[in-house]
């Protein structure tokens, strides 16, 4: 507890988050434990979706949202999978891309990468999403999906046996070579049965977090992650508890983490639990992703 605390102490909104609990409000009401600082522990937003898939905003609106909000980096990493948009042709995920190039150059605020959510359709690894096209992207992220076999198609009945499917699923993402990262990893609790984080075997999970770290595939925390266990019966808080020791497991790996949105409609730059989560987790600056780092190819 004293070692991830003096972790936390690293950077300066921590510092002002973790302001004494006694100096409370007037009216005695203590400060709350993970109080925002003057600035964002981390500032940016590496997943989120516009009209290009289901979005609500364009890609103009998006950047000239997220230079406002003063964020350092977004990706837009719009569905790339059977029937989306972007997916439909080859002149479709061409405007796309010449959008954000041009949305882009236009400004000097903000990094915008491009990006796509890739969709998993199996546990052996294979995904929505192929090596040409990847190729043109900056930041490419993968969930699982409703066309994912064995896990949200024909979930089984079995809680260990879907549990289980779905880090072989993990495992298999990590030997994709042009995948980035793991779009919110264990969004599983809105199936029948529900997975929660503390249905994961913990041998399996190290076992993930290992091939995860050593193939730097990064961990999503996404700040909706709530939304994908609205139907599991567990309460936020404990939901919010049980993804903290997920994040330990993978923190100690020494895997990689972004935060994001997840942004459809009006999200872009909220990654409040995100942080709280990381926050809690005692991951350290160090592991966490820097946008500035991540190669940009301008054109197509
Ligand atoms: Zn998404």
């Amino acid at each position: 507890m004293m070692t991830s605390r003096r972790r936390f102490l690293g950077s300066a909104a921590a510092l002002a988050a973790a302001a004494p609990l006694s100096c409370g409000s007037p009216g005695g009401r203590p400060a709350p434990q993970d109080a925002p600082g003057p600035r964002p522990w981390i500032n940016h937003d590496l997943h989120t979706h516009t009209v290009h898939s289901d979005g609500a905003h364009s890609i103009a609106l998006h950047v000239f949202e997220a230079r406002a909000f003063e964020l350092e980096a977004i990706a837009i990493t719009d569905h790339y999978t059977p029937g989306s948009r972007i997916a439909a042709s080859e002149e479709d995920f061409n405007r796309y891309l010449d959008e954000i190039e041009r949305e882009r150059s236009a400004q000097n605020d903000l990094i915008v990468l491009k990006g796509a959510e890739a969709a998993a359709l199996d546990t052996a690894g294979r995904i929505t999403l192929d090596e040409r096209h990847a190729a043109k992207l900056e930041w490419v992220l993968c969930d699982l999906s409703g066309g994912s076999e064995g896990i949200f198609r024909n979930t089984p009945r079995d809680k260990a046996r879907y549990a289980e499917n779905v880090v072989r699923a993990y495992l298999a993402l990590c030997d994709v070579p042009y995948l980035n990262g793991i779009a919110h990893p264990f969004n599983t609790g809105n199936t029948n049965p529900p997975a929660l984080p503390e249905d994961y075997p913990p041998a399996l999970l190290r076992e993930l977090a290992a091939k995860m770290a050593a193939r730097g595939k990064v961990f999503d925390v996404m700040n909706d992650t709530i939304y994908w266990f609205q139907k599991s019966g567990i309460s936020p808080r404990a939901l919010t508890a049980q993804y903290v020791e997920l994040v330990k497991v993978f923190a100690a790996a020494g895997v990689l983490f972004q935060v994001s949105s997840d942004d459809h409609r009006t999200g872009l730059g909220n990654t409040r639990w995100s942080q709280l989560v990381l926050s809690r987790a005692g991951v350290p600056p160090r592991q966490i992703v820097d946008p500035s780092s991540i190669k940009r190819h301008p054109g197509r």
